[in-house]
């Protein structure tokens, strides 16, 4: 059985076993732990919790018996806590939350700080509660916040299909060692001194005196500015200063600021003057250390962790009923709930229901609502802030949570004729977070959002409310709740536009989730549902299929677009090559440069495509091949008004059945003649961390210049002229098989390309971590296209480039490469880091020249492999996330 690692509950990191041969003390506080958990001799209330904090509780030494502690079947700790402390079998019902003490620590520091003594048990009962609501992972359970960026991270390594060692990001240090991170501070102060111009005496305590206005109204108006422009302020020389207040700076020491994760109190007598304290610790900040990552972090987490527990505390249930038995409730069993982006009969009823992405506690139905306002009631902080519940004036029909002291008032009167009133309603996988009401008259018709929340990761969707005169209607608001978030929102009509007076493209997109925004169209673009492919719609018997399931999170696939008359550059697909099929899409323009906008989550690798957008090449169509009885998107080609066809391929190993039955069927998504496509939308599953394209279509364009000749009928079944492919690795052509990852991985992405007759050679360097040359750019002066150049490798995540010429005309050729391997994670695969080009001239043997791009020195290299480029001129790169290998195609 595959060994279990626990994670904290609090800050998403591991939980390890105590390092036997210590030789990484840093990381101790990793494997000290303490448990949440409800006293088991006790009958619960849930007003009356009476739980536990299990002091410094030891994990297991024994590997093997993590699976005994684990409840398999939900994923939770549920025994843990009876094999820990020999509880009567009875009570193995009751589960436990491990954390470690140092987070549990700086959970109270928290809590201390706002004036609270010891952490009260309420908090912690609140805290316990949370936790419920949680979906799983396996052993883990997930904040919404995603942890700070850790989840992320550990997703990453479950994905890599490879046995990659684990590797810690920003936990080398004890987040509560507070010590060590004034000496930090310290260190920094010193380091102040050191430098003449920048030395701490130099420091001023006072600004200009050059705006005309009280001192105490400018010590006011300074309180709005961020405090990077405070300090460039202060730089400005001038005849008259005033004194700039000390307790500025101290404000952004308190626990809930800037400078918060510092630990430091407002009495603290170490602290001369908070401006330096600020300096110091902006600089730490800096200087990237992982200790002050890690600590701002589990900080940061633990700040919206405790705004949650008190918002629960302090806030108003109105009109909701709760789930009558408590423990019933809490059972992580079903966590999953059916969750509709938006009811599948919106032409017919109208009623838009935002997802729902934990389980539901809480639910609350109020009808005839005839208003003039809302207030918004939210909860919570930074990215676990969400929409709590509803007020309706003047009636005070309420529903939901309904907070005291956090709430904004939106207006639902209009004040012209013809007026329609849009709602905007932003949700993620956990709730809804943020709404807007604005004028259809509005001269900014983008979004006003109530909340101020974080919308990273947020989809949105628009409802136009129609405009109702001083007042508007809803016949029914109906919310579903858990104690941390609003799972979902349907609000019925009358009062939303119907399906006859919109146009089919606009009931379209008031009826799905967009992500990140809702795409922007004008008179000549269109997103046309005809150049759109749904896998669910094609099929049948889909739940059954994707019913497996069992955290109810796959449920909230809003479509993801990208859009934009702009110049493409480049395409980027990515797959991991193996069961998935594509995981993200990248667009490069010449507009945004080398940022590229993303659909889906970029994972494993790229196959690109290279769009002489500059030249007037454009996406003119596009086929995909789907799996006649799945539906599964199988492949996807794209043609160019070039009538350049690229096929990116990904299939799925058990469904390569089918297409040798042939048993595929093709959709095409071609405009006509007249358009081209300009952007994409599309619709990813996501099964724990991974990520399937299900849906695509395309978003179109007239062409910019009517004048000029509309491109052929693409000619989608010409074949490929891509590069790169995905292909099985043949393991009888590469013995021996020095990359152990291909064992694992019978799938790779395959290139090949000739190096004869090329001019110009741009390597791509990936830098962050670890550092690989990924793969090269072969650009080739006598083609149809010279710009475009043929891609040797994979380009996605390269972040720098080399670039190399050659002299042709002057008869130059390369007649050998040497390619540098380094060993990654522990030899387990090997990337390239170097390559040496050797050439010669033909008519002149005294120029030979050996040129080098990337790392060819020998240190940590594991092996030069040399490849004699003569009556053989091409060279293949196989690769996949993480592993290489170059030879000579054969
Ligand atoms: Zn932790």
């Amino acid at each position: 059985m595959a060994p279990y690692t626990p994670f904290c509950t609090i800050c998403g990191a591991k939980i390890t076993r105590e390092a036997s041969d210590d030789n990484d003390i840093t990381q101790k506080w990793l494997s000290d732990i303490s448990l949440i958990y409800i006293s088991p001799d006790r009958t619960v209330q849930p007003n009356k919790l009476s739980l536990l904090l299990g002091d410094h509780a030891r994990i297991p030494e024994n590997e093997g018996e993590f699976p005994e502690l684990l409840d398999e079947s939900t994923g939770t700790y549920r025994i843990l806590e009876s094999a820990l402390f020999k509880y009567e079998a009875s009570y193995a019902d009751s589960y436990c939350y491990p954390v470690h003490r140092a987070c549990l620590g700086i959970l109270e520091e928290v809590i201390h700080s706002c004036g609270i003594d010891a952490h009260p048990r309420e908090l912690i009962g609140y805290l316990f509660l949370v936790f419920g609501e949680f979906p799983f992972d396996l052993c883990q359970v997930y904040w919404p916040s995603e942890y700070g960026g850790i989840s992320e991270y550990q997703k990453l390594v479950r994905q890599a299909k490879c046995q990659v060692p684990p590797r810690f990001q920003f936990v080398e240090t004890s987040p509560l060692d507070l010590e060590g991170m004034r000496k930090r501070v310290d260190e920094e102060r010193e380091n102040l001194k050191n430098k003449d111009a920048e030395g701490i005496e130099n420091i001023p305590s006072t600004m200009p005196d050059f705006v005309p206005l009280p001192v105490e109204v400018v010590q006011h108006i300074l309180g709005f500015l961020e405090w990077s422009d405070i300090r460039n302020l202060q730089r400005i020389p001038s005849k008259r200063t005033i004194d700039f207040p000390d307790i500025f700076w101290q404000e952004l020491c308190e626990f809930q600021d800037e400078f918060g994760f510092l630990g430091y109190r407002q009495d603290d007598k170490s602290v001369t003057s908070w401006y330096e304290q600020c300096v110091l610790a902006d600089r730490l900040m800096k200087r990237d250390l992982p200790e002050i990552k890690n600590r701002m972090r589990i900080w940061r987490l633990c700040i919206d962790i405790f705004s949650i527990c008190t918002h629960s505390a302090l806030e108003e249930a109105v009109g909701v009923e709760k789930a009558p038995d408590f423990f019933e409730s809490l059972q992580p069993e079903d966590p999953r709930t059916l969750l509709h982006v938006q009811a599948a009969d919106r032409r017919q009823l109208l009623t838009p229901t935002l997802f729902d992405g934990m389980r539901t506690r809480f639910s609350g139905t109020i009808d005839n609502i005839v208003t003039t306002g809302m207030y918004v009631s939210f909860k919570g902080t930074g990215g676990l802030r969400f929409v709590s519940g509803f007020k309706f004036l003047p009636s005070e029909k309420a529903v939901g949570h309904l907070s005291k002291f956090d709430n904004s008032f939106v207006s639902f009167k209009s004040n012209t004729p013809n007026e329609f009133l849009i709602m905007h309603v932003a949700a993620n996988k956990y709730g809804i977070v943020d709404i807007s009401v604005v004028s259809s008259r509005s001269p900014t018709p983008e979004p006003k959002w109530l909340g101020g929340c974080d919308l990273t990761g947020c989809a949105i969707t628009r409802w136009t409310i129609r405009f109702g005169g001083p007042t508007t209607t809803f016949s029914k608001v109906i919310v579903n709740l858990n104690v941390l978030t609003m799972t979902s929102l349907q609000i019925l009509r009358p009062s939303f536009m119907s399906s006859t007076t919109m146009t089919p493209e606009e009931t379209f997109i008031q009826g799905h989730l967009w992500k990140p925004n809702i795409p922007v169209l004008n008179a000549d673009s269109s997103l046309n549902q005809h150049l759109f492919y749904c896998t669910k719609q094609k099929m049948t018997g889909i739940g059954t299929l994707l019913s497996d399931d069992t955290y109810g999170q796959s449920e909230f696939n809003p479509l993801e677009c990208i859009h934009g008359n702009e110049t493409m550059t480049r395409l980027s697909f990515w797959s991991t090559g193996l069961y998935n099929d594509i995981s993200a899409i990248e667009v490069y323009t010449k507009e945004r440069g080398s940022t590229p906008y993303v659909v889906g989550k970029p994972m494993g690798a790229a196959t690109d495509i290279f769009i002489d957008g500059g030249g007037g090449e454009y996406i003119s169509g596009m086929k995909i091949t789907v799996i006649k009885c799945s539906g599964h998107i199988h492949s996807l080609s794209i043609v160019t008004s070039y009538n350049r066809t690229f096929k990116i391929s990904f299939a799925r190993k058990e469904e390569l059945e089918f297409e040798r039955n042939e048993t595929t069927r093709l959709v095409d998504l071609c405009p006509n003649d007249t358009d081209k496509v300009t952007g994409f939308y599309c619709r990813f599953s996501q099964h724990w961390a991974e990520t399937a394209l299900l849906d695509i279509g395309a978003i179109t364009m007239k062409h910019d210049d009517p004048k000029r000749v509309s491109h052929q009928p693409p000619d989608i079944d010409s074949g490929p002229v891509n590069s790169q492919l995905i292909r099985p690795f043949d393991r009888t052509l590469h013995t021996p098989l020095r990359r152990q990852v291909a064992i694992s991985n019978s799938w790779r992405f395959f290139s090949e390309a000739s190096l004869k007759g090329c001019n110009k050679i741009t390597a791509y360097f990936q830098i962050d971590p670890p550092f690989r040359l990924s793969g090269i750019c072969i650009f080739y002066p006598d083609t149809e296209y010279p710009v475009l150049p043929t891609i040797l490798g994979q380009i996605g995540r390269a972040t720098t480039t080399e670039t190399m010429t050659f002299d042709t005309s002057g008869g130059e050729v390369i007649n050998e490469v040497s390619v540098f391997y380094k060993p990654l994670y522990g030899e387990e695969a090997f990337v390239v880091v170097g390559l040496g080009i050797g050439t010669s001239k033909i008519f002149d043997s005294n120029h030979n020249r050996r040129n080098e791009l990337g790392d060819c020195k020998k240190e940590g290299v594991h092996e030069v492999e040399k490849l004699e480029i003569g009556e053989s001129d091409s060279v293949q790169w196989e690769y996949i996330e993480t592993s290489d290998y170059i030879s000579l195609a054969t």
